[in-house]
């Protein structure tokens, strides 16, 4: 089968490959029918994400169906239409026990390599989907894949920020980054009625996307966007702030963006080991940062999909790019330039 493999740091390939077939009695073969590239493939592509073997395949937000399934699955069944999760969870630790499956302590991420679990990613005609009664959502038949895709990852990401920021109805938010995660973290942002939503970033025509989702555009390149959130919040700062960079001048910014005794929601990944934050202010100012980790999908993805199926956010608006897999490598270049926000693949 034709299969999205890492080639190198910093390069991938189309590739042909065995078929996965069925490891474990918990396991389902999925034919992929959409699947798509994420910001955090490009991690694993420079490295950010050790442990990749050259030949591995890469992807992990996809849909498809059915095509066999292990003797211990109870919930799915050949010819079944099921979106997958980016994380895969043991299902049955502690933290799984209680839905808290992002803290899962055997928790396997597709297309992440060997300290993950060494899972082959979706960007493939087929995937392996291991713990497939947890990692596969059952899909309406009136939804398409486009419309669901992202609630197997970025959607439920920023979904999974806003919930864990408690945006009040009527506080005033600001989304620090408006890539594909904070896009998405728009939309949610507005399932839970503020006043009003800030995005800030210095890219046009991600902040032109944020404006059509209800945001109030920040160009950080041509205004002071603490400034400006101030005057627009009586000199306060906003209630809440969801950080979707994941670099230390977000998180610092975020921190001059909330007002004393808010609340600051980080859904972008950080990886430095350590870092200088203004610690006395943000104790003074009674500042309530919160670290999301890697989001909690199976967690919340029924409440992300009743969501897009009552039609309050519209993931699928940020696709810019449709290609056939065959074309995967341009995508991949596409992505990286910044050329395409979002890219979906077909098998
Ligand atoms: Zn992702
Ligand atoms: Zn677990």
């Amino acid at each position: 089968m034709r299969a999205v493999v890492f080639k190198d740091f910093g390069s991938v390939e189309l590739a042909e490959v065995d078929k996965p077939s069925i490891l474990e009695p918990t396991d389902a073969l999925l034919r992929v029918t959409t699947t798509a590239i994420c910001g955090s493939d490009l991690h694993v592509l420079h490295a950010r994400i050790p442990g990749m073997t050259p030949g591995s395949v890469l992807g992990h937000e996809f849909v498809g169906v059915v095509e066999e399934v292990g003797g211990a699955i109870t919930k799915f069944k050949p010819g079944d239409r099921a979106l997958g999760s980016f994380t895969i969870p043991c299902g049955d630790c502690w933290f799984c026990e209680r839905r808290m499956f992002s803290r899962c302590h055997d928790q396997h991420v597709f297309g992440y390599g060997s300290f993950f679990g060494d899972v082959n990613g979706a960007q493939a005609d087929y995937v392996r989907v291991p713990n497939a009664d947890f990692t596969l959502h059952h899909l309406d038949a009136g939804m398409s894949d486009e419309q669901v895709l992202f609630a197997g990852d970025i959607f439920t990401t920023g979904y999974d920020c806003a919930a864990e920021a408690q945006i009040e109805p009527g506080d005033s938010v600001v989304v620090v980054g408006c890539g594909p995660v904070g896009l998405m973290a728009v939309q949610a942002a507005k399932v839970f009625q503020p006043s009003a939503i800030y995005a800030v970033d210095s890219v046009s025509q991600r902040l032109e996307m944020a404006q059509t989702f209800g945001a109030i555009p920040v160009d950080s390149s041509s205004v002071h966007p603490a400034t400006f959130i101030q005057d627009h919040t009586d000199g306060r700062g906003a209630d809440r702030v969801l950080e979707c960079v994941g670099l230390l001048p977000a998180l610092t910014d975020s921190l001059d963006f909330v007002r004393a005794g808010g609340r600051v929601s980080v859904i972008g990944v950080h990886s430095d080991p350590e870092v200088a934050l203004p610690l006395n202010i943000t104790f003074v100012r009674a500042i309530d940062l919160k670290f999301c980790g890697t989001a909690n999908i199976v967690g919340r993805w029924d409440e992300a999909l009743r969501i897009i199926a009552e039609g309050r956010a519209e993931p699928d608006a940020i696709i810019s790019h449709r290609m056939k897999l065959d074309d995967a490598v341009r995508g991949y270049e596409l992505f990286e330039s910044r050329e395409a926000l979002k890219v979906v693949l077909t098998p």
